[in-house]
């Protein structure tokens, strides 16, 4: 190659550095879809829409061996009976390829529908550090019209919380007589520790006055208000992508190594929770993931 022709060293270096950005993206990537935070056909879906992104780079092989329960052999059967050739990349599929590989996905993963015409009582999950309590907060402030229920709780409050409005501040022996008296519509031990439960009267009373009612509880809880009023509006909050969620459990620095691999294993499980789910929200900003909740409430 004459010097001319040869591509510049900056060219090059930044060539390389693109590469190792884009490998890096689709490492990431395959974590969502790994831990479920996000779908493979959403996947698939961001891939179409963008052949140049790095979904649409990714290579089909590299997609099927990132999903739950698929190892080399059984990729290999998949792209055979899909006839689809090994190298192709997901941008790069046919219109008859693309139709294969979706149909195969739905089969083996059915994406969660929204269900509609539910109750006014909404329950907000979702997997530790996903921000359920900020966006709770967030429709408090904004949405007068919906009722925030307090929890009881034995865990003692910390700086700034007040009695009655973050919570209801209870001993183990209170708790117990709540939970004997019928009073909470639902009660767990979250993290191994505390206690927290939510007192029914003034769900209730807000129901029966047509208000909404929305429940910030984990997802035992979540259970527990299926089991108990089976047309309750339970809503998932997801974060961005599975790197964002480890990134704010770090960031949070409230816990030490030990505790945040715990949670960070509790989260996979939280996550593999979802098809439980009526809703599917994306907590990518505070205020958007907030009146998405709102929305679903009315
Ligand atoms: P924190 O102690 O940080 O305020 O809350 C810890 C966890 O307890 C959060 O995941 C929150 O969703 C959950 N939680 C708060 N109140 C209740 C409740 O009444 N019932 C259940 N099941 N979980 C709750």
């Amino acid at each position: 190659m004459s010097d001319s022709r040869r591509p510049p060293e900056v060219d090059r270096v930044a060539a390389s550095r693109r590469a190792v950005a884009a490998r890096r993206e689709r490492a990431s990537l395959k974590r969502d879809v790994a831990t479920r935070v996000i779908s493979p056909q959403e996947l698939l879906r961001r891939a179409l829409a963008d052949p140049q992104s790095p979904a649409g780079a990714m290579r089909v092989t590299e997609f099927l061996t990132a999903l739950p329960a698929i190892g080399e052999g059984k990729r290999d059967r998949i792209l055979a009976d899909l006839e689809i050739s090994p190298v192709k990349r997901l941008g790069g599929l046919g219109a008859r390829q693309r139709l294969a590989l979706a149909e195969f996905l739905d089969g083996r993963w059915p994406e969660p529908r929204p269900r509609d015409g539910r109750s006014r009582l909404v329950v907000l999950a979702g997997p530790t550090a996903v921000g359920k309590g900020t966006v709770a907060a967030h429709i408090k402030d904004h949405h007068p019209e919906i009722l925030l229920s307090v929890s009881a709780t034995t865990r003692a409050p910390r700086p700034g919380e007040v009695e009655g409005e973050h919570y209801f501040f209870v001993d183990d022996a209170e708790f117990d007589r709540l939970v004997a008296d019928g009073a909470l519509l639902e009660h767990a031990t979250v993290h191994n520790r505390h206690r927290y439960g939510t007192p029914k009267a003034p769900i209730e009373a807000a129901l029966a006055e047509g208000r909404t009612v929305l429940l910030e509880i984990d997802l035992q809880g979540a259970r527990q208000v299926r089991a108990a009023a089976p047309d309750a509006n339970l809503v998932f909050l997801l974060p961005p992508s599975w790197d964002e969620l480890v990134q704010r459990l770090v960031g949070r620095g409230t816990e030490d190594a030990e505790e945040r691999a715990r949670r960070l294993k509790t989260a996979r499980v939280e996550l593999a929770s979802q098809g439980e789910f009526d809703h599917h929200v994306v907590n990518d900003d505070i205020a958007r993931a907030a009146a998405e909740v709102a929305a679903l409430a009315r």
